[in-house]
């Protein structure tokens, strides 16, 4: 019998209201069912909210130094559990071990990274025009913060957005994934442990279109950061901005790699498949384009059907494994319907293209790292995300045109170049429209103390991690204090 796993509010863990349940099930294997979670109605995410609106007083007059504190300890337990987060990250969306072992440290760092932040500046004193007036200005929080999240980094991705809500003083209330729900409890779990004050993190799970909602309207509610797909982040825009709320959007990307004939085109081979197929293809900075110049296609093609054949696929578990299955079996199919279009549109499958069934890909959500080539720039496959182990060729006559085309999407997050040209990387470091610049490295991989976000549709609102994220967990006050008058 599986486990009933429940919402944690005000530090206690409740039922829905609802008295139903979701689900959760192991990508790799559809007869192992990780839990019963909680389908949470309007009721139920007022709860939460209610929860984090009370803890918020006490919260914000709470020093910073002793709200970085809890991050710390919150880092350690971590580290200690490090092992049991691994496994169910693997367990619950699929990934593989080395990558959900990397995934835990990068929430380790983090939690670190903003643990030591509660003894960092939130201000700055500005000289003015009278030498008589201390001017100064004082970061505060927002109050209640509504933190939506996605399924692909169920671990990371809340970690970041939450340990700078809470070090700058708000109280939160998470709403994971439906896909994902048990790594959102273990996180819970985490602040339970380490007795952070109730009320301060609460977790709601149910559907987006009910408690994701209700976390965007409710009035008590002050800020929403989202990450997730462009169309419901854009309409998280439209309500957030009408309820005069502050809102942070990280959606899709269409990530394009250029690949110059001076490049080393075995090494640009490897790390253009590794962004495109580790995790199946399923981080929002994948690789999903590559723009080949000039008379190298050929060349570069083989390399990458070469490099292609070699990946193991399998359950994440399984430490040979590079492919991994995918989410769910709705994606799964799209991303078969989406590779069907791309063959109608014209373009060539030269590697891939099929689910995988039997054997012990036959309960999961396999299917093949796939490589389309004669892609046109404009064409569907070419523009939209597909959050799938697929890879596109397109070709470009120059360098100048590759860059048009790397910048014909409508997304703008990750972007790369392989050539051994300085000026010219520099070039392309100025024109590309992205907001995350790797020169002869991969799309995906980030390092958590500097800013990350996309330009265009990609993203919305102040940047996430490193110091940029106190631009959107906080507000400012100007303080003049006037000795002249005393
Ligand atoms: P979704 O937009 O479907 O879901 C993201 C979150 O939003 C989930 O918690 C979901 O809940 C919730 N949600 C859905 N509908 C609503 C609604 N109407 N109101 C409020 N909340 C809602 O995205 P996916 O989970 O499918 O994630 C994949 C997408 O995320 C990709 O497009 C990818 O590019 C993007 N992404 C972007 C990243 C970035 O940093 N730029 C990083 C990772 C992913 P529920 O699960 O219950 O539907």
């Amino acid at each position: 019998m599986s486990e009933m796993y429940k919402n944690y509010v005000n530090g206690e863990w409740i039922e829905s209201t609802s008295k139903e349940t979701i689900s959760s099930i192991n990508p790799a294997d559809s007869d192992d069912l990780i839990g019963y979670f909680q389908s949470s109605t309007i009721d139920d995410a007022d709860k939460g909210i209610d929860s984090a609106y009370l803890a918020k007083k006490t919260w914000e007059t709470t020093s910073q130094v002793e709200r970085g504190n809890y991050l710390l300890k919150a880092a350690k337990y971590l580290e200690k559990n490090s092992d049991k987060f691994a496994k169910s990250i693997t367990r619950e969306c699929g990934k593989a071990m080395l990558e959900s072992q990397g995934e835990v440290g990068r929430a380790v760092a983090l939690l670190q990274y903003y643990g030591i932040e509660g003894s960092n500046p939130v201000g700055d004193v500005v000289p003015s025009v009278n030498p008589k007036i201390l001017l100064y200005t004082k970061k505060i929080p927002l109050g209640v913060v509504s933190l939506i999240t996605p399924w692909n980094f169920p671990l990371a991705i809340p970690i970041w957005k939450m340990a700078p809500a809470l070090v700058y003083g708000n109280t939160v209330v998470l709403k994971p994934a439906s896909t994902t729900p048990l790594i959102a409890t273990l996180i819970a779990e985490m602040w339970d442990d380490i007795e952070l004050p109730k009320g301060v993190f609460n977790l709601v799970v149910g559907s987006g279109g009910t408690v994701g909602e209700r976390l965007i309207n409710n009035p008590k509610v002050n800020a929403v950061s989202f990450t997730g797909s462009t169309n419901t982040g854009k309409d998280i825009a439209v309500k957030s901005a009408k309820n005069g709320n502050k809102f942070q959007l990280e959606m899709g990307g269409k990530n394009p790699v250029i690949v110059l004939p001076d490049a080393d085109l075995n090494q640009a081979a490897e790390i253009t498949i590794s962004g495109a197929m580790k995790y199946s293809g399923q981080k929002c900075t994948a690789t999903s384009r590559v723009i080949v110049v000039g008379d190298i296609v050929d060349k570069f093609t083989e390399l990458l059907v070469q490099k292609t054949k070699s990946l193991s696929i399998g359950p994440g578990n399984d430490e040979k494994s590079i492919i991994v299955p995918v989410i769910d079996k709705s994606s799964l199919d799209n991303i078969e319907n989406m590779i069907n279009k791309a063959t109608k549109d014209g373009a060539k499958i030269i590697h891939g293209g099929n689910k995988i069934s039997g054997g012990i890909f036959e309960k999961g959500n396999f299917i093949e790292p796939t490589i389309l080539s004669n892609v046109e720039y404009d064409s569907f496959i070419a523009c939209e995300e597909v959050f799938g182990p697929v890879l596109s060729i397109i070709k470009a006559k120059d360098y100048d045109e590759a860059i048009d085309i790397a910048n014909s999407v409508e997304y703008g997050l990750s972007a790369s170049i392989f050539t051994k040209n300085l000026n010219l990387s520099m070039d392309f470091a100025e024109r590309i429209e992205a907001g995350v610049i790797k020169i002869n490295g991969e799309t995906a991989g980030l390092e958590p103390q500097v800013p990350f976000g996309g330009l265009k549709s990609s993203s919305s609102g102040n940047r996430e991690q490193g110091k940029a994220a106190i631009e959107f967990f906080t507000n400012t006050k100007t303080i003049y204090v006037d000795r002249s008058a005393t």
